[in-house]
């Protein structure tokens, strides 16, 4: 496999007649001679428009022998210049060659602090262009050789040996495909390598993902190292997977666990798998319906003493084995709207009263790399481990980082007193893994680790974050432009640096402050990641009061996703999108004129199919309503009902639990269950997980009962969705069926004994 790395030479004189531009195009041959790529480039002044070409190249030459270089001053402007390019390139990559290039300049010229970033100083006639182009090459190849981690350098000279294989996948490397015309299609598109690549866990020199041995372990090792974690596992099927893997290592049948309400669903299968007994933490919640941290004293072992008292199934528990800590804390560390925990603080509190701590950190991944999330995640550098407790941090990958999609890793801290039994974890780890794996997912996992190793990775985060506020102050200047019109607003602190990003400071939650409305949160606790950008749409405010005049965010991601942009969760007023690394000044640009186009669209009201044909369509009752009207219909709908106080409400309402979700999941099983109308609900208690998107959120688990403000608010949900077609509310878990033509909703609830 070659790699196109080319060597960029970047001269004034590159296409010039005079004797350096014949110097320098000599050397270009004698580099091509060698079978390498040059890009050559005549730069003129700024040089640091260069420096992003870093991560595409081998090398670096640069000429010094330019006009700007002439003597005289203290530092030249051009020495000045290219100490500005070197500290860019050094800013991002601590290892690409950088060479000087002159003719009558002499390294005497050249400052230490610049020297001492070279990889040669190269005079032209001293040496024949052949001799120097070796020696470059030399530099670059050794650079370009050093850049695979250990699992994708070991699958790419796999992939690219041409042996023969008997083993599976059955389409031997992409060959059946090519023996029917969309088997075809499908080799054409996805291409040769990534079928040559896709092999299976009998090729011994790749190693086993199952037993993390060869080059697997190697990548694994190398993730560690670089996230600072005492061990790492890959995981090709998603963190949902990794949470699994978790708690089946800690979890078993009646044990105690705490965790927080607002928790991925794959922590509630977990319970549901390992027979746990939960109590639940709760998190605070505004009346935008975004969810905020759980508070400080939530934490408190007092306090989780007082929820254990409270729940039957878990005093009975506390009962039968009296020695026994809970086994485990789950916390979303990064919820869906980015608010995190300070994690010493939450270690201080715990260790030693929970065996384990476990941060779910799907969102969080890059935080390690960067001073901005001092403390706010669970493993990194100079982070004390526990005495007793063992850290957990699971991470998507692929959510954040560069990861394909199913690329998780699960990471471990040590306690003083506890090690990692890696053959017991493994135990776990392979009930929840396919014999099959994906390798492209595994390399995409090492790769991904790779990228974050600093300088690299930290400049990458220090750049989403640049992104993320930035679109934040090109909001607030189209705000502050409009005037008294209105706009939508970008929730987050106030007050923001003046450029630059600012630190952690400016982004830590204040106890009372009106922008989050969380209420008393304890000094340092929590901070907003402004990665994470929720954008509130107008109508309602964070008190819960309505205005009179509003644009549920439903319409405005609908016209959205009709121009092209996706968002990643629309709530009542809100809508939310994320500076990843892959995020480009381009794409938060092209989301803000779009907000300008729904702007004017809307002030001109004008009608839906105008402006969302393919939805009009779908839905014709919307045809001629102008968009406006439309916002103003839905708005009033949300108002009469007080649909905001109601599903805030509904999320911190104590939830009372019939029996373990354990066993009430095993009711479903044998279909000891009843079919039961939204209407009549009150009281019974679900047989499956009741989740309404958004927020995606599960509000009720197997066991629990429906109170009353649930109830009002699926039968809220019923009476919208038949009324708005098309900007319905999911729920899942809620049934569907069509009783003589009229469409009725019903939960399975488990069967009550009479
Ligand atoms: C997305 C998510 C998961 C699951 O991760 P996948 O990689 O999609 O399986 C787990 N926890 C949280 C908090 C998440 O947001």
């Amino acid at each position: 496999m070659k790699f196109r790395f080319p060597i960029l030479i970047i001269d004034e004189d590159f296409r010039s007649e005079n004797s350096s531009g014949l110097g320098i195009r000599a050397l270009a041959q004698a580099i091509e001679g060698e079978g390498a790529e040059v890009i050559g480039a005549t730069g003129y002044g700024d040089l640091s428009q260069f420096a992003q070409q870093q991560s595409r190249a081998s090398a670096f030459i640069l000429s010094i022998d330019d006009e700007e270089f002439t003597a005289g001053g203290d530092e030249e402007p051009a020495i000045a210049n290219l100490r500005d390019f070197i500290q860019e390139i050094r800013f991002k990559n601590s290892d690409i060659p950088i060479f000087l290039y002159g003719e009558t300049r002499t390294s005497s010229h050249i400052p230490n602090d610049i020297l001492r970033e070279l990889h040669g100083f190269i005079h032209m006639f001293e040496d024949t262009p052949e001799f120097v182009a070796r020696h470059i090459l030399r530099e670059a190849r050794s650079y370009t050789a050093g850049l695979a981690p250990p699992f994708f350098r070991a699958l790419v000279d796999y992939a690219s040996d041409g042996s023969y294989s008997w083993h599976c996948p059955g389409h031997s490397g992409g060959v059946a495909f090519l023996k029917s015309p969309v088997g075809q299609m499908f080799h054409q598109f996805f291409g040769e390598n990534m079928l040559r690549a896709d092999v299976c866990n009998a090729v011994e020199e790749l190693g086993q993902l199952l037993d993390h041995t060869g080059p697997v372990a190697a990548s694994e090792r190398n993730a560690a190292r670089i996230f600072n974690a005492d061990h790492c596992f890959f995981v090709t099927n998603g963190t949902s997977t990794s949470n699994k893997m978790v708690w089946h290592s800690a979890v078993a049948s009646g044990d105690i666990v705490v965790v927080d309400r607002n928790c991925h669903k794959s922590i509630l299968h977990s319970i549901i798998m390992t027979g746990a007994v939960p109590v639940f933490l709760t998190p605070t919640r505004n009346n935008l319906g975004l969810i905020g941290p759980i508070p400080l004293d939530e934490f408190r072992p007092e306090n989780i003493q007082k929820k254990i008292d409270a729940n039957p199934f878990a005093r009975e528990a506390q009962a039968a084995h009296p020695d026994r800590k809970p086994r485990i804390l789950t916390i979303t560390q990064s919820t869906y709207d980015g608010i995190v925990y300070n994690v010493e603080t939450l270690k201080e509190i715990l260790d030693g009263q929970i065996d384990t701590l476990h941060f779910d950190e799907a969102w969080l991944p890059h935080a390690t790399f960067h001073e901005f999330y001092r403390n706010m995640h669970a493993i990194g550098r100079d982070r004390p481990c526990c005495d007793n407790a063992m850290v957990f941090a699971t991470h998507s990958t692929h959510k954040l980082l560069a990861g394909i999609s199913q690329a998780s890793q699960i990471l471990v801290q040590e306690s003083k007193t506890t090690k990692l039994d890696r053959h017991i974890f493994n135990e776990a780890y392979l009930m929840h893994t396919s014999t099959s794996p994906q390798y492209a997912i595994i390399a995409s996992c090492d790769v991904a680790a790779a990228m974050m190793e600093p300088p690299g990775g930290t400049a990458l985060v220090e750049e989403s974050i640049a992104e993320a506020i930035n679109f934040r102050r090109a909001m607030r200047k189209v705000d502050a432009e409009w005037g008294d019109d209105w706009w939508f607003e970008v929730w987050g602190p106030d007050e923001m640096a003046e450029s630059g990003i600012g630190t952690q400071e400016d982004w830590i939650l204040r106890a009372d402050d009106n922008w989050h409305g969380f209420g008393n949160l304890a000094p340092g606790f929590n901070m907003l990641d402004p990665i994470k950008a929720t954008v509130v749409t107008p109508g309602l405010n964070v008190r819960g009061q309505f205005a009179e005049a509003g644009i549920p965010a439903s319409i405005v991601t609908r016209y959205l996703a009709e121009h092209g942009v996706i968002v990643e969760k629309t709530g009542l007023y809100s809508f939310f999108i994320m500076f990843t690394i892959g995020i480009t000044k381009g794409r938060w640009n092209t989301l803000v004129s779009a907000l300008q186009q729904f702007k004017d669209d809307y002030d001109k009201n004008i009608p839906m199919w105008k402006i969302l044909p393919e939805f009009s369509q779908q839905f014709p009752m919307y045809e001629g309503i102008g968009l406006r009207d439309l916002c103003k219909q839905i708005h009033e709908t949300y108002k009469a009902y007080d649909i905001a106080r109601v599903t805030t409400e509904m999320y911190l309402s104590v939830m009372q639990p019939a029996m373990k979700p354990s066993d009430a999941y095993a009711m479903m099983t044998h279909r000891e269950m009843d079919r039961v109308e939204i209407d009549d609900l009150e009281g019974r208690a679900t047989a499956v997980l009741l989740t309404p998107y958004p927020p995606g959120i599960p509000l009720l688990i197997p066991g629990e009962r429906f109170n009353k403000t649930i109830v009002e608010y699926l039968q809220f949900a019923r009476m919208f969705n038949l009324k708005f077609p098309g900007f319905d509310t999911d729920i899942h878990g809620l049934v569907e069926e069509n009783v003589d033509g009229v469409a009725k909703f019903y939960v399975d609830c488990v069967r009550t004994n009479n």
